[in-house]
């Protein structure tokens, strides 16, 4: 399926307009040259990041190039790559993909991971590339795991392999907003676990988590905490759009 995609995007890219995923103008590619200048001069890659949570530095922070909140608890997870800031100019499009059930976007969201990302992860060593689910439940409401649909559609280097079932979740009923990040820390606690099938294959691996919006890192940490107890040598997570600091709890 891939494949058709694949070449029906690119047969269509000559034939038909395409409209950018941020101003939704009609042009020929996933974003128009105008929001993709916006996003270089207004984006997190423009500010110096915290290496493991993605957050962006306060200049106290700069000289460690890790945030406060990461040196008082050191999450599991070993870094973070974000592609920018969740009040940024990419947030509607999220939103039409998860809201909306407006697919094209995560095929934009991706072609924009790739141009912007292209070159600087491709040299990563990973070995396996896992979504972050969604629960039995969410998954038949919503249709599609919007964190792997992008993530099917980002250019990894070869020696990347994407598996979307290793990890799973449990549905509970209550949602995770609000409270502070120990709150949901605690109230995420054994939400995830993995496919058995998958274990051996993990033991002593560089893994990527891909997730479509980070918020405390509460659920990131959680699956860094499972992966790294069925033998995860490292993890790092990619993201899409990273919600700006969480207050201190
Ligand atoms: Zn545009
Ligand atoms: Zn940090």
């Amino acid at each position: 399926m891939r494949f058709l995609e694949k070449n029906f995007q690119s047969i269509s890219k000559y034939l038909l307009p395409s409209a950018c995923i941020v101003c939704e103008q009609y042009q020929e590619d996933a974003i128009c040259s105008k929001c993709l200048k916006a996003l270089d001069a207004d984006g997190l890659l423009n500010y110096i990041c915290c290496y493991q949570c993605g957050i962006a530095l306060k200049t106290s922070e700069i000289e460690d190039q890790r945030c406060e909140q990461c040196k008082f608890t050191s999450p599991y997870f070993d870094a973070t790559y974000c592609l920018d800031r969740y009040e940024g100019v990419l947030q509607n499009a999220i939103h039409q993909l998860k809201y909306h059930k407006r697919l094209s976007f995560a095929h934009g969201l991706a072609n924009v991971w790739n141009q912007v990302f292209s070159g600087q992860l491709k040299t990563n060593n990973a070995s396996y590339l896992l979504p972050v689910p969604l629960s039995e439940q969410k998954l038949c409401t919503r249709g599609f795991n919007q964190s792997w649909e992008i993530a099917r559609r980002i250019n990894c280097c070869p020696n990347i392999r994407k598996l979307p079932d290793v990890l799973k979740r449990h549905h509970h009923a209550t949602q995770q907003a609000g409270g502070g990040l120990a709150a949901r820390r605690l109230a995420i606690q054994d939400m995830f676990y993995l496919d058995n099938n998958f274990t051996p294959l993990l033991r002593d691996k560089s893994l990527i988590v891909f997730d479509d919006v980070m918020t405390s890192g509460a659920t990131l940490n959680e699956i860094a905490r499972i992966l790294k107890d069925n033998g995860a040598a490292h993890v790092i997570n990619w993201v899409v759009l990273r919600t700006a600091r969480a207050p201190y709890v």
